[in-house]
């Protein structure tokens, strides 16, 4: 497009690390299983167009949003590839569904009668894959009854034809697999009371892909690990390939200034200078870009060392101790790697108490994603 960017913060995409994850997750498949590659929330925060790319190039089939405006957004740019929602979408939905040829999850007999009774005209029909609730609680049908019901009236309709049946796990990243287990067995069951099975089923996430025996089915739900990242530390430990990270977060010091023992440094001139002299670094990024805060005293390379923020996160600026005098215009790396050291997400999401899934969600759309 020939945007430039003025701003030095910038997530860089390893597109070809996202490449890669996939086509070692298709070693790992057996022949025959479709790869549905997970890229809602704008693809973790990865950029959900160019991902998509990607993840086709790399060998997926499906792609695979959370909502209307996702499936939207993508399907301007890529055509001819099955869009899957994977949450709830309201009935004023399916008219665009048809128009679109975007896939949509269905889990409520009543859901299906009110689209029939309000679009009977369209001509297009909507593809729909059954959603099982098999223990998550989110949504889903949850017995046979329920699910024979909604297949029969899926199929009455001129509206419906279905496509697919899935359920999603709850526990498929932990080490005890007793919950995970009476899932796979309430899905299996379930599956099997259909008359007839759908084209394609599917229930497993990145863990259950990676590390559970026998669930990949017709086809694999592929998320986190795409961009490099495990879905527990338990997964981590028991990966079949090594993952390679495809996010960099970097910007550069914009000021430089030495302040001497007893100064302060930012909002509520909470840090202090105890040294004789310390030299401090401005950085061009802050909590507006989703720095929480509560990453104050987090470490940040540059000129290949570890060095800290210091003070509280502002919402634009951030400020970092320098180990010397160093120049405006030099790389830090937030996320990532510099020389000989790196600082994955999880390291945030330690920090932050949360799990790796909420670093690369919560980084906003004022960050640049810059592709290569
Ligand atoms: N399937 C469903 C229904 C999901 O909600 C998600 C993400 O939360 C995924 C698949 C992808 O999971 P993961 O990123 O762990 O591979």
């Amino acid at each position: 497009t020939g945007i430039s960017y003025f701003r030095p913060t910038q997530a860089r995409i390893d597109l070809d690390a996202i490449r890669k994850n996939i086509a070692k997750l298709r070693q790992h498949l057996h022949t025959n299983v479709d790869i549905i590659a997970v890229v809602k929330a704008n693809a973790y925060g990865h950029g959900d167009v160019e991902v998509s790319k990607a993840a086709l190039q790399a060998g997926a089939t499906t792609l695979a949003v959370a909502t209307p405006e996702e499936a939207l957004h993508i399907r301007e740019a890529i055509q001819d590839v099955p869009i899957l929602i994977l949450g709830a979408v309201p009935v004023g939905f399916v008219p665009y569904a048809a128009k679109y040829h975007i896939t949509l999850t269905v889990f409520s007999a009543e859901w299906i009668e009110e689209a029939q009774r309000s679009y009977e005209e369209l001509t297009e029909r909507v593809l729909v894959h059954l959603k099982v609730d098999s223990g998550m609680g989110r949504i889903g049908v949850r017995t046979e009854l329920e699910l024979q019901k909604l297949a029969s009236i899926v199929e009455q309709s001129t509206l419906f034809d279905i496509d697919g049946i899935f359920t999603h796990f709850a526990t498929a990243d932990d080490e005890d697999t007793a919950y995970y287990i009476q899932q796979k067995e309430i899905f299996m069951q379930l599956v099997a009371s259909l008359p007839t099975k759908p084209r394609i089923v599917h229930a497993a996430n990145t863990a259950a892909s990676l590390v559970k025996e026998n669930v990949q089915f017709d086809a694999v739900r592929f998320g986190i690990s795409m961009y490099g990242l495990a879905p527990s530390p338990y997964v981590e430990q028991h990966l079949p390939f090594a993952l390679t990270p495809a996010m960099t977060l970097a910007t550069q010091l914009v000021h430089v200034k030495r302040i001497k023992r007893g100064e302060s440094v930012g909002y509520g001139a909470a840090y202090h200078a105890v040294e004789e002299e310390e030299w401090i670094g401005t950085l061009p990024i802050g909590y507006a870009d989703g720095l929480r805060r509560a990453l104050s005293g987090q470490d940040v390379l540059i000129g290949g060392q570890r060095v800290k923020i210091i003070g509280k996160v502002c919402m634009d600026q951030t400020m970092i101790k320098l180990p010397k005098k160093m120049t405006v215009g030099e790389e830090v790396i937030l996320i990532g790697k510099q020389q000989n050291d790196e600082i994955l997400m999880q390291e945030w999401a330690d920090k932050l108490q949360t799990i790796v899934y909420e670093i690369p969600c919560m980084l906003t759309a004022r960050i640049a994603r810059v592709y290569r």
